[in-house]
């Protein structure tokens, strides 16, 4: 199935819900259910701002992908691999909704047409700002790239720490996921994906 077809099938973050309640009510509830006060000063406006900043942290399922490479694309004969290394990203993961982030790397082989150097961060955050996996954000990255650059391949690889697994459950602060998504040579050519991972490794952040 295509990027396109997944986020068609997506039901729409719609402002209401279908009762009329806001989010910002009904996380007054959830704080009342916590056993919080909600009319206590610091958190007067938490619902609202819980509700915003909500929002935003999934505001990728609005973002056109064809909006975001349109007038960023360009035909050369430059055939080398393109590798934006280190690109930061913030995302939720969808079983706890707690945040989950780290760095995604993702080069292209391409075939003709190149997208400007900016927008690939701009896909990252497209897809990171949703609800999440690790797993699911790395193939997604790879597979638009795929089907808007019409590329020789592409490779993503993704390293991340998860709250969840930081702040609950294992309480593991030091121990990261790492994910990789291979499309085209860099799948079916070792050469290609030994280039890409050697690139990779070249200046590797220490400690991460
Ligand atoms: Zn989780």
């Amino acid at each position: 199935m295509s990027c396109a077809n997944r986020d068609a099938a997506r039901p729409a973050v719609e402002p209401e819900l279908e009762t009329g309640v806001s989010i910002a009510s009904l996380m007054e509830q959830v704080l009342r259910k916590l056993g919080e006060d909600p009319g206590r000063e610091g958190l007067l406006k938490t619902p609202e701002r819980v509700e915003k900043a909500l929002r935003y942290l999934i505001s990728g399922y609005q973002v056109d992908l064809k909006k975001i490479v349109n007038g960023a694309m360009f035909t050369v004969k430059y055939d080398e691999m393109v590798i934006v290394k280190d690109i930061e990203f913030f995302s939720l993961c969808e079983h706890h909704m707690l945040p989950f982030f780290g760095k995604m790397h993702v080069a292209y082989l391409p075939r003709h047409k190149v997208v400007g150097l900016s927008k690939i961060p701009r896909v990252v955050d497209m897809f990171a700002r949703r609800l999440q996996l690790q797993e699911r954000l790395t193939q997604e990255v790879a597979q638009s790239l795929q089907q808007v650059l019409d590329p020789l391949g592409v490779g993503v690889v993704c390293q991340a720490r998860h709250f969840c697994m930081m702040m609950r459950g294992v309480e593991k602060q030091h121990s990261g996921a790492v994910t990789s998504a291979m499309l085209g040579a860099f799948r079916d050519r070792k050469e290609t994906r030994d280039e890409f991972l050697g690139l990779l490794r070249m200046d590797s952040t220490p400690g991460f």
